[in-house]
């Protein structure tokens, strides 16, 4: 059996199967079967009330899970889909409650990978998954870290290689009025108002509490601090006195000597490979003997805004 039939056998009995996307890995269930949608909270220890997105095979199938779909929407998804983009739209009456957290709302997107595009097709309804990760922790951007993040509790994993993107979608408020950016994604504010035509908003509105928005999310378990680059050398030189071991993630090379440097990473000044490598790097520093990971911020600009932002909600405020 190969692994699209296996997957879809799986889903199709209410499994849990792990799914990749450009994005990160879904924990995917089918989004039609509350039973099956329940058992994805539990594994990943979420809120109920943390509405999940559903993955579909092409923007037609947006009238199968969503009502009163706005011009925009459609503008979007033939401009965007498939692609890391997640539209909140109104809730069809046939989507159960429990995908959405109980919102009259829903998360929908088209993902742009080519073997979970193969299954969407042949599974015919959605795929609701959220990032295959426990609860709170870094989303897994390969098959390993899915395996590392949720092991035996997971029925199936669909190997699709490393994730292109590696940080979550953008996502768009759509349910109401004017287009509003709820999370930063690799779409930015000024492809969309390309699109739409007018100056998308960005977040402050829609009372629901994204759980992608809440503190302390995407996060390591040893403190992340991220500094600018002159306090950054600050606290090294602090550390190196204390002669306390920490990583480095600076866009610099590394100092010739520093004896308390477990694992320092130089990394790319593109967007888009930063983004790429984020999730794994902090994974892999996670694992060295260091008490803690200090990391470079960004260049204030609207191309590293998503980078930015998970990586403020990564990290800790220094003590
Ligand atoms: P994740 O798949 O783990 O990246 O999380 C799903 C994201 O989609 C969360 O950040 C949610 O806030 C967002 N989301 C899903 N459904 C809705 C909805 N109905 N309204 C607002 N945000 C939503
Ligand atoms: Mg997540």
């Amino acid at each position: 059996m190969n692994i699209i039939d296996k997957a879809l056998d799986l889903l199709k009995g209410g499994k849990l199967v792990a799914i990749p996307t450009e994005t990160v890995y879904g924990l995917g269930a089918d989004a039609k079967n509350p039973l099956a949608v329940q058992k994805i909270y539990a594994v990943k220890g979420r809120p109920p009330t943390n509405p999940l997105i559903i993955h579909i095979p092409n923007a037609d199938a947006m009238s199968h899970f969503a009502t009163d779909i706005p011009e925009d929407a459609w503008r979007l998804a033939k401009a965007f889909w498939p692609g890391p983009l997640t539209l909140i739209l109104n809730r069809h009456t046939s989507v159960p409650p429990a995908t959405t957290g109980g919102q009259d709302t829903v998360a929908l997107r088209v993902p742009n990978h080519s073997i979970t595009l193969e299954l969407l097709a042949r599974f015919g309804g959605g795929i609701a998954a959220p990032s295959a990760n426990r609860y709170g922790r870094i989303s897994p951007t390969t098959t390993d870290h899915v395996r590392e993040e949720l092991g035996s509790k997971v029925d199936y994993i669909v190997e699709g290689g490393p994730c292109q993107i590696g940080i979550e979608s953008t996502i768009v408020y759509l349910a109401a009025g004017s287009a509003m950016i709820l999370r930063q994604g690799h779409i930015s504010a000024t492809e969309l108002t390309a699109v739409l035509g007018y100056d998308i908003m960005v977040k402050g509105g829609p009372a629901i509490e994204a759980p992608g928005s809440s503190l302390s999310h995407y996060a390591p378990i040893k403190p992340l601090y991220l500094l600018e680059k002159l306090s950054l050398q600050n606290i090294m030189t602090q550390l190196n006195d204390q002669k306390r071991h920490y990583d480095v993630i600076s866009f610099a090379s590394p100092p010739e000597i520093e004896p308390y440097i477990s694992q320092w990473i130089t990394a790319s000044n593109d967007p888009i490979q930063y983004a790429q490598h984020l999730y794994s790097h902090l994974r892999d520093l996670d694992k060295t003997n260091s008490e803690c990971i200090l990391v470079e911020a960004p260049p204030n600009t609207e191309l590293w805004l998503a980078i930015t932002d998970r990586l403020a909600r990564a990290a800790r405020p220094l003590e």
